[in-house]
């Protein structure tokens, strides 16, 4: 029997889907990108993905045969183990899909889903900067603030699918609103909306929409009241990260998302919060570190899931 070394990894985005052929190494061999918007209900997107798996396969002349399997990051809740997406934060239409089944009668290859930023960090701790870390726990800042953990090489999910949501603890309860309704959670604090507002409160001058990428340009060219906002997301980033600390006593934490290329700039104070806020014995021992894999890691990190699941080398554990 030939060896199935290739998968297919999908990232299942608010604006864009992100499907790539990945090979056992880790490298993405062909991409592509369908638009959210015009394949966002279940049975467009089932449809939108066959036609997906069957170019990225005849673009690179592979066999269907050769390949382990499909998987999939959703941006919501998700009953991995049964295949099941429970609910999409910001896609309407998905209560209670069974979207792996239906795929699979679909490709007639295995399908494996689960939250993206589960799989972002699967992606980070198998071939980029997680590797060879015990206890792992993967952020992601963007527009939301994400959360994944690696504990002992098993993807850590919960009694619910709900594990590791670290956007949505809460800092300060008289805080600002979060997307999720509670007040003063991590992702109210460092989340991109979050980090416009203070530099907007902070009164920092600037030309046209103000965003994270330009209030970095504009910290980088020595913008005072700009580096200041960059500190405090780093001190806020810290406290929250001290707690996790306390909690997991994790090896490596990894930060990446659109506002982790601001790392440079807020690196220095949440490394120095962390040692100033979390027990002495656990700060010392992990190491908090910038993600390696980019914009590909959910795609890497989603054919990772296939061949834990396909070969059994990566349990995945949890679910119902
Ligand atoms: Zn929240």
């Amino acid at each position: 029997m030939t060896r199935r070394q290739w998968a297919i990894g999908v990232d299942f985005g608010g604006t864009n889907i992100k499907c790539g052929l990945v090979d056992r190494r880790g490298r993405v061999a062909s991409s592509l990108v369908l638009s959210t918007a015009e394949v966002s209900r279940p049975a467009a997107f089932v449809a939108g993905i066959h036609r997906a798996v069957e170019q990225l396969a005849a673009s690179t002349g592979l066999a269907p045969t050769r390949l382990a399997g499909v998987g999939i990051g959703v941006p919501g809740l998700v009953d991995a183990q049964h295949g099941i997406v429970h609910m999409l934060v910001n896609v309407p239409g998905w209560r209670e899909v069974p979207l792996a089944s239906r795929l699979r009668a679909r490709l007639h290859r295995p399908v494996f889903i689960d939250n993206d930023v589960n799989l972002v960090t699967l992606g980070e701790w198998c071939y980029g900067a997680g590797r060879g870390a015990r206890i792992l726990v993967g952020l992601t800042l963007g527009t939301g603030v994400g959360g994944g953990l690696v504990l002992d090489g098993s993807l850590y999910r919960g009694v619910s699918g709900a594990a590791g949501e670290l956007g949505h603890m809460v800092l300060d309860p008289h805080g600002p609103r979060c997307a999720c309704g509670a007040r003063g959670c991590l992702e109210a604090h460092v989340g991109a909306a979050a980090v416009v507002r203070m530099a907007r409160q902070a009164h920092v001058a600037h030309h046209g929409r103000l965003t994270p990428e330009r209030l970095a340009g504009l910290a980088r060219r020595g913008d005072r009241a700009a580096r200041a906002v960059w500190q405090q997301v780093g001190c806020l980033l810290g406290r929250g990260l001290a707690g996790v600390i306390n909690l997991l006593n994790p090896d490596r934490i990894v930060v990446g998302g659109g506002v982790a290329n601001a790392w440079p700039l807020f690196a220095t104070t949440l490394q120095r919060t962390i040692h100033a806020e979390a027990m002495p014995v656990p700060a010392r021992a992990v190491r908090v570190v910038r993600a390696q894999l980019g914009e590909q890691a959910g795609i890497i990190g989603a054919a990772v899931l296939v061949w834990g699941q396909t070969s059994g080398r990566w349990k995945v554990e949890g679910g119902k």
